[in-house]
């Protein structure tokens, strides 16, 4: 891509920005040690009934929020400042949008591209790199029970509002296949559609 992406809504050059997502778990060999060391201290010092904190929870936690903060997805993507659209490229595509750990829903990156290949309905703007009419696509997410009612799981990475539990809802996104690119008209969007906690169930 040129080093001058221009916002596909006409609002002018867009920047790169490198943001953490903790929402998504990552590979980092520390904070892993530290993520899954703080769960399994927190889920056997749970005394259930108890009315006293057992010390191991907070080791626990003092375990599990840096190694969340360490093991949790870097990437540089597309921003623009004007409307708040991102692109992910192909790259952060298959980042940030995975599949989950219990192989309960699709990978999402697979989801995306099949659909954007198939998809007859054209988006609103030209791709910003080849200059065609981008693709058109919903894709339908629900978000993990897991994720919503497990007590190890803080509030500080879990900050869904409006969602009950296993609620499901439409993301609208417009892509180009063959520049291999993501547009999303809202950044909270894209948010959303990356998180770990948000599936894309195999029933749909
Ligand atoms: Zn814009
Ligand atoms: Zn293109």
């Amino acid at each position: 891509m040129s080093a001058e992406v221009q916002c596909p809504a006409g609002c002018g050059s867009m920047e790169y920005k490198t943001t953490r997502n903790l929402k998504i778990r990552a590979f980092d060999p520390l904070g892993t040690v530290f993520y899954l060391a703080g769960l399994i201290l927190i889920a056997n010092s749970i005394e259930v009934g108890s009315d006293e904190t057992n010390p191991g929870v907070i080791i626990g936690a003092l375990l599990f929020i840096p190694g969340v903060y360490l093991s949790s997805l870097v990437t540089t993507d597309l921003r623009c400042n004007n409307c708040a659209g991102v692109i992910l490229e192909s790259k952060s595509i298959d980042q940030k949008l995975k599949g989950d750990a219990l192989g309960l829903a699709l990978n999402k990156a697979k989801y995306v591209r099949e659909a954007l290949s198939a998809s007859k309905q054209e988006g609103e703007y030209n791709c910003p790199d080849c200059g065609k009419k981008m693709s058109h696509i919903s894709v339908p997410l629900e978000e993990e029970v897991l994720h919503r009612s497990n007590i190890v799981v803080p509030d500080v990475v879990d900050d869904i509002q409006n969602w009950t539990s296993g609620a499901s809802r439409t993301i609208d996104l417009d892509g180009c296949i063959e520049c291999d690119l993501l547009w999303f008209d809202k950044d909270k969007k894209e948010e959303v559609l990356s998180r770990d906690g948000t599936i894309i169930p195999k029933h749909s």
